[in-house]
């Protein structure tokens, strides 16, 4: 999987219960059309009483389950003890928004020869996540993705304000690919199909969901998980949209020669 050429998809629960549910819902995503399988196995959760993941136990389960999907995985590594068994584990680690400040972690991945998939922090600014790129890409690890997850503003409405324009500012200021994570920001399963299909339609290079098989029951962020259903109905949706707007693209660039009737362009005197 390349990010950064095409629409990259990743999904997966938001943390690996079970070896069947990693399997269940890997075997799901896979179906639809996703790219990559996401899981965690070290949690960062508010608060200590709160399910914390697995750990190694849940790097294995979701290790497995994309074997046998075919699915390169992504989990999130919380410390710099975690980077040497996780970088055997997983294809791409991923940095939450909590720790994108943590330098010494950062220092410790810029050292590995693995992609990085870096959260933007909730309190952190366009010109903080790109320095904390900086010290992984100037440690020498220059594979880094960006992620718009969300940041926290005076909205209280949705779990986070989906910051799209950092998308826009972040494409233009750097040569890294960027994502965005609708399910963190939104909160709410309902919301995440029309927030994915805006972050397709500026220009973002790929969107991170979460999906659980069975999402009341779900040990973490229950609310924002879409179920396998409504993944496949997400991938759809997508797939109309990025056709549109390939048809758009094709409208726009002048007089098609592949059958489109011509609309005669009038110049208008503003
Ligand atoms: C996650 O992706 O599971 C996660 C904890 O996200 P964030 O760090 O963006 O809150
Ligand atoms: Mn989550």
């Amino acid at each position: 999987v390349s990010i950064g050429a095409g629409f990259v998809v990743i999904a997966g629960p938001c943390a690996v219960e079970s070896r069947e549910q990693v399997r269940r819902t890997a075997a799901a995503v896979k179906h639809a059309g996703a790219h990559m399988l996401r899981g965690g196995a070290y949690k960062p959760r508010s608060s200590p009483y709160s399910f914390q993941g697995l750990g190694r136990e849940g790097l294995v389960y979701l290790r497995e389950a994309g074997r046998e999907t075919g699915l390169p995985t992504v989990s999130e590594v919380m410390e710099p003890t975690q980077v040497a068994h996780m970088a055997d584990e997983v294809d791409m680690l991923q940095v939450g928004a909590r720790n994108m400040q943590n330098f010494p972690l950062l220092s410790a991945l810029g050292e590995i020869d693995k992609p990085v998939l870096l959260k933007r922090g909730m309190m952190a600014s366009i010109e903080e996540l790109l320095l904390a790129a900086e010290y992984i890409v100037s440690k020498g690890n220059k594979q880094v993705v960006l992620c718009e997850r969300g940041i926290r503003t005076f909205e209280t409405a949705t779990r986070s304000t989906l910051d799209l324009s950092a998308v826009v500012v972040l494409k233009e200021r750097t040569h890294l690919p960027v994502i965005v994570d609708p399910s963190h920001a939104a909160g709410e399963a309902r919301w995440i199909a029309p927030l994915a299909k805006a972050a397709l339609a500026c220009g973002a290079d790929g969107i991170m969901v979460e999906v659980h098989p069975d999402p009341q029951n779900a040990l973490c962020d229950a609310k924002q998980a879409l179920t396998p259903a409504g993944f496949e109905e997400l991938m759809e949706q997508l797939d109309r949209l990025a056709g549109a707007c390939a048809a758009r693209e094709t409208v726009t660039s002048g007089p098609s020669d592949a059958g489109h009737a011509d609309v005669l362009w009038q110049p208008v005197g503003w």
